[in-house]
């Protein structure tokens, strides 16, 4: 059964419109779009091996979680998560393409790519092992004894897994399934009922990262990100606003709620309030009593009164 079921990584969206918003000769421009084609591929990754998973049946009870934070002895993020009546199983899952090579001492996973380029990665095996013991952690400061399992599963399809390590299971994700379903053969150790309070500690205790604001998570100064209104058409930003409607001086377009997108633009990167002197500065609105109209319409939490109100995003930060 599917417990927490796949979601895309939380801020995705946001890092590309903060590089939308950002210099390209900022110092950080080349380690955001990196950030952000990493997070892509990681969560399509996710995805391919997630959906095989709901597709699945296996012999016996099982619960499925994705992205699961934790805190042990640190915080720490698995991929994916079963829970089964022999044990806890964490796949950690790495869509990376080309011929993969484990080395040893000091652990790194070098990849070959058909061009001829390489690239070297911290080790998912050493990775994997780590969430292992920190899952172990977790579940001994709950006083649940349960044994952890795991295993690396390559996504991609043309992935080739040229020296392989034994340091970890690691599998092609066509092999999932029959590494899931020898578990059969094991001695049960958890009841029905075990796995059902296995389920609501775990509801209870995972946490999404926040992300949020990226220009805090980012270290980045916020005057140095672009203003303006964004055209959700052409991607210009500096729409500018007429009677009942938003125009945006490259493709024409116009759009009476361009700056809903904006609004939210500001609580993702900038910070988690805003007072009217900051929403004019942002969507370059030169009307007070616009944006106070703007501000009003979005059933933000308000408080203080006159200059210094301040209008709260009323949902959790996520
Ligand atoms: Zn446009």
């Amino acid at each position: 059964m599917i417990v927490k079921g796949y979601e895309k990584s939380s801020h995705l969206e946001a890092m590309e419109t903060l590089l939308k918003r950002l210099p390209p000769n900022h110092p950080l421009y080349t380690k955001i779009a990196t950030e952000i084609r990493i997070t892509k591929a990681g969560d399509f990754g996710e995805e391919i091996v997630f959906r095989e998973l709901e597709k699945m049946q296996l012999p016996f009870e099982y619960l499925v979680f994705h992205k699961v934070l934790l805190h042990g002895e640190s915080a720490f993020e698995l991929d994916i998560l079963l829970i089964t009546p022999f044990g806890a199983i964490i796949l950690e899952v790495k869509n990376i393409i080309g011929e993969l090579e484990f080395q040893e001492n000091p652990s790194q996973l070098v990849q070959q790519k058909e061009t001829g380029e390489v690239n070297k990665y911290a080790c998912p095996a050493i990775q994997l092992n780590e969430y292992k013991y920190q899952l172990s952690q977790f579940f001994i400061d709950q006083n649940i004894p349960i044994q952890i399992y795991g295993a690396v599963v390559f996504a991609a399809r043309n992935s080739f897994v040229k020296v392989t390590t034994n340091k970890a299971k690691i599998l092609y994700r066509n092999e999932v399934r029959s590494f899931l379903r020898k578990f059969q053969h094991s001695n049960p150790t958890h009841t029905g009922e075990d796995i059902e309070k296995i389920k609501d500690v775990l509801l209870k205790k995972i946490t999404p990262f926040n992300y949020f604001p990226l220009t805090k998570y980012f270290s980045i100064n916020p005057n140095e990100l672009v203003r303006g209104v964004e055209c959700l058409t052409c991607g210009f930003i500096g729409m500018y606003k007429v009677t009942r409607t938003w125009i945006c001086p490259k493709c024409r377009k116009s759009d009476p709620i361009a700056y809903k997108h904006a609004i939210h633009t500001y609580f993702h990167l900038f910070k988690d309030s805003i007072t009217n002197k900051e929403c004019r500065d942002f969507l370059q609105l030169n009307n007070r009593h616009e944006a106070n109209r703007i501000l009003t319409n979005f059933h933000l939490n308000k408080t203080g009164s006159n200059k210094s109100t301040q209008y709260k995003m009323p949902l959790p930060n996520r």
